[in-house]
């Protein structure tokens, strides 16, 4: 839907992927007036294009899976994951409103009953959820309720009066907004200038994630003095075909079920249980940067259609699943020099077997957690993935009501920040389901915040 800019509302929201939608539907419930400012043609931004997987702790599935978890397991692991960098205050804040995202997806009806453990966990935390469903159903019921959504809008600049953000520079035409100017414009992965400054050794990894995520929202703040957390840890995500359309993403952790990892040269280098993102910099240190997912018939009987990170058969029908029945015709078929990868998969078997211990450490499926399987079944499977730069889990700084603040702490009067555009929420690395969580769930915070003034 495109209307006509209103001059001056309550509240302008900049980005409507997830983040975007969740605080615009709060606030129009709340009767304020809100305008939802969208650079692209289409809302959805990365939100629209991903996997739907939220980490979320102590839910019906989890109770009916027998999954025991908790907050403060929740928390742990993330604090773990973050390599204790993260900011324990929005953890806590992020846990504590995990009840507002569940209760978003009740009203959309948009659970499906897959629930699996994933990078960062200890348990089962990852629910998937229908994503589109969700962002329709936030988009049509923040419509009703009065929202005005601008499509093709994109903010260049935040309006400053001297104390406060009072409003957003547009080319499309300025906006003037009484309570508050929320950035919910995603993360920088789009911008190479960005990926460059301040994670250089990630600039191989594949650009990915919504078009319109090019860092706007991080500039803009900074123009305003805000600080930022979190984004020297950026990192790509391992799996993805390097063959991905922006229409299909092709993502698979068959490690994660009991693949190994190699190079070209047919020799492991890491410890295949690692968060993807830690994977995500290993496998960009490897020739080519690129690593095969090498396993076999069993774990390839754990495929799950249609299930994100774990639906080989779509692989498999898009042709980039190559399937052969001796490791030495793997060889063959992927270039490598005969015998080493028969060398590598024997040494990893034995580890396996309890003969010796593993080369690289690896104790578990995922995250130390879950048996490992030997690759003895024929056929045998490889998929040749690379990084990619799916989302940039570091971002501005903020206090855990979203206001923004500066690189001294203090606040930007007027001025509010959720979903991607944050950091702090991560520290040193990512936990599956987080950034969507953390999208929903601040959106709510804000709203709340800049509609209790
Ligand atoms: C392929 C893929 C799979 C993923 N899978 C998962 C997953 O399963 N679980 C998980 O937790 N995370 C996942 N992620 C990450 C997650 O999707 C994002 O971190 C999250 O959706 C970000 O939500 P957001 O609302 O902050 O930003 P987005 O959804 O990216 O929305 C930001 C919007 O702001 C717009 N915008 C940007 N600049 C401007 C401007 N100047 N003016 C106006 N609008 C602007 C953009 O066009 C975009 O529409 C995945 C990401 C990708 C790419």
């Amino acid at each position: 839907m495109t209307a006509s800019p209103a001059r001056e509302t309550d509240v302008i929201v900049i980005g409507g992927g997830l983040a975007g939608l969740s605080a615009t539907h709060r606030i129009a419930t709340s009767g304020r007036s809100v305008a939802l400012i969208e650079k692209c043609e289409r809302l959805g931004g990365s939100s629209a294009m991903s996997g739907g997987w939220f980490a979320l702790s102590g839910t019906a599935i989890q109770r009916r899976a027998g999954v025991e978890d908790s907050d403060a397991r929740f928390i742990a692991d993330m604090v773990e994951t973050g390599a204790g960098s993260a900011d324990e205050e929005l953890l806590q804040r992020l846990v504590e409103r995990q009840i507002d995202a569940v209760a978003a997806i009740d009203r959309a009806d948009a659970w499906t009953d897959e629930l699996k453990i994933s990078a960062g966990m200890t348990v089962p935390r990852a629910h998937l959820i229908r994503i589109r469903q969700l962002l329709a159903f936030l988009e049509e019921k923040a419509v009703a309720a009065g929202a005005v959504i601008l499509h093709s809008h994109a903010a260049d600049r935040l309006a400053w009066d001297g104390a406060r953000v009072h409003g957003v520079r547009s080319a499309s035409g300025d906006l003037l907004a009484r309570a508050g100017v929320l950035l919910t414009s995603g993360g920088f992965s789009r911008s190479r200038k960005l990926i460059e400054l301040f994670v250089p050794d990630q600039v191989a990894a594949m650009p990915y994630g919504g078009v319109g995520n090019t860092g706007d929202g991080l500039r803009m703040a900074w123009a305003l003095g805000a600080g930022v957390a979190d984004i020297g840890h950026v990192a790509g995500t391992y799996g993805q075909s390097p063959e991905t359309t922006d229409d299909e993403h092709e993502l698979l952790t068959a490690n994660y079920l009991g693949a190994i990892l190699v190079n070209a040269h047919g020799e492991r280098f890491t410890d295949e249980s690692e968060s993807y993102k830690v994977l995500g910099s290993a496998v960009l240190a490897q020739p080519k940067s690129m690593a095969y997912q090498v396993f076999d018939s069993v774990v390839r009987a754990l495929s799950k259609p249609g299930v994100p990170l774990s639906d080989m058969e779509r692989i498999e029908e898009l042709g980039h699943l190559v399937r052969v029945p001796t490791i030495a015709a793997l060889e063959e078929r992927l270039g490598i020099p005969a015998g080493r990868l028969e060398r590598t998969v024997e040494a990893y078997n034995e580890g396996v077997s309890g003969r010796h211990g593993d080369r690289f450490g690896r104790t578990g499926l995922v995250n130390g957690v879950g048996a490992l399987v030997p690759v003895t079944a024929p056929p045998f499977y490889a998929y040749p993935a690379v990084t990619a730069m799916t989302s940039t889990f570091g971002g501005v700084s903020v206090a855990p009501d979203t206001s923004v603040k500066r690189i001294d702490g203090t606040r930007i009067e007027g001025l509010y920040a959720a979903g991607e555009v944050v950091g702090g929420f991560h520290g040193a690395s990512y936990m599956t389901g987080t950034a969507l969580t953390k999208a929903l769930v601040f959106g709510v915070e804000a709203a709340d915040t800049i509609v209790r003034g």
